[in-house]
């Protein structure tokens, strides 16, 4: 065998290699017409070298976005730069199906891009090639990783009867909103309620029936409050509610309204007709306060004025009110 036949060889064993390499490689001229197409890309988009070798990459796949690509591609024609695109920042370049027995999470295949300059021997770049990876399980891998964390974040921070924030998250918002007062002042008002004679529902009708009552109380307060207010559950039968731009006054409205819609209720438990009640606090935000915890303060003693006043009904925390 001469050099020259053992030349061919090589090339032939380097392009075999190429065309069953398990990476997608694709090369493109400078008008995006299509030049090679590997195995990898026939199996997986299920057209063959003779049907795409020729033809314009943007009208045979229509999913490549054709002005990013051509911004992507510009700097590997002109400056002879490698480009590299991974799936977080475009989940696929080609939209191929994925046929691996995952479910739910993956319907295609997530791909890793790398554009390369394809250097001719007058050292001009007329082609580039695409590298295509399937990166699918580690995609996907990453993708549950982070639903079970979004998950576990978000079972930190509710109460599981009433699926309110617990106390620790709330407080949290409560000292989030307290800061954004400081720095921007915006009005802002906090509201305590507790059940009225809550004991007694449960003495009386069992502590199920008390449950049944703590989770209404939770789902009649979501259904009056805005989306933006922050509501948690912050102790047995304990609610509170931060009230975002809203003064003390209007803060009022609200609470009238949940009092009202609690004291309609009838709730039916173990064939017992359960009525109840609730005792509100309003407390705005002001200067004064020196933290959020005497924010917490001030609505509790405004609670306290509500409870002593005969329950079923809000009161508006006044500076003095209570401070014994
Ligand atoms: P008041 O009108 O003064 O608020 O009287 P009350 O009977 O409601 O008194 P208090 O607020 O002190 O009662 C709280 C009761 O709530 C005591 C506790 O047994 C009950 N409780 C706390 N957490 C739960 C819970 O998760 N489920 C049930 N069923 N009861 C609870
Ligand atoms: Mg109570
Ligand atoms: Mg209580």
């Amino acid at each position: 065998m001469d050099s020259n036949q053992l030349d061919m060889k090589e090339w032939h064993w380097q392009m075999d290699m190429l065309q069953n390499i398990d990476v997608g490689l694709v090369v493109l001229d400078r008008e995006y017409n299509i030049r090679m197409w590997n195995s990898f890309m026939e199996n997986h988009s299920g057209l063959s070298p003779s049907h795409v070798v020729g033809k314009n990459l943007f009208k045979l796949f229509k999913e490549v976005p054709e002005a990013w690509f051509k911004r992507k591609t510009e700097s590997v024609f002109l400056l002879k730069n490698r480009a590299f695109t991974t799936w977080e920042q475009r989940p696929c370049l080609f939209k191929f199906k994925n046929y691996r027995p995952i479910t739910g999470i993956a319907a295609f295949m997530y791909q890793n891009i790398t554009l390369i300059p394809l250097v001719s021997v007058d050292s001009t770049v007329n082609h580039i090639g695409i590298m295509i990876y399937d990166v699918t399980d580690m995609a996907v891998n990453k993708l549950r990783l982070e639903l079970a964390n979004d998950q576990l974040e978000s079972m930190s921070r509710t109460d599981r009867l009433t699926q309110l924030f617990n106390r620790g998250y709330w407080e949290e918002c409560l000292g989030q909103e307290y800061s954004r007062f400081k720095r921007a002042g915006q009005t802002c008002s906090l509201v305590m309620f507790d059940i009225d004679h809550f004991k007694k529902v449960n003495d009386t009708y069992g502590h199920q029936a008390g449950d049944v009552v703590i989770r209404l109380t939770a789902d009649i307060l979501v259904k009056n409050k805005r989306t933006t207010d922050i509501a948690g559950r912050y102790g047995g039968e304990e609610y509170a509610v931060i009230l975002l731009d809203t003064s003390a006054q209007n803060a009022m409205t609200f609470t009238e309204r949940l009092r009202k819609d609690i004291e309609s209720q009838l709730v039916t438990h173990d064939g017992n007709n359960i009525k109840y009640t609730i005792s509100l606090g309003i407390a705005e935000l002001v200067s004064g306060m020196s933290d959020y915890k005497q924010w917490i303060v001030c609505a509790d003693k405004a609670l306290y004025e509500a409870k002593k006043g005969g329950r079923n009904q809000s009161v508006i925390y006044k500076p003095g009110q209570g401070d014994a």
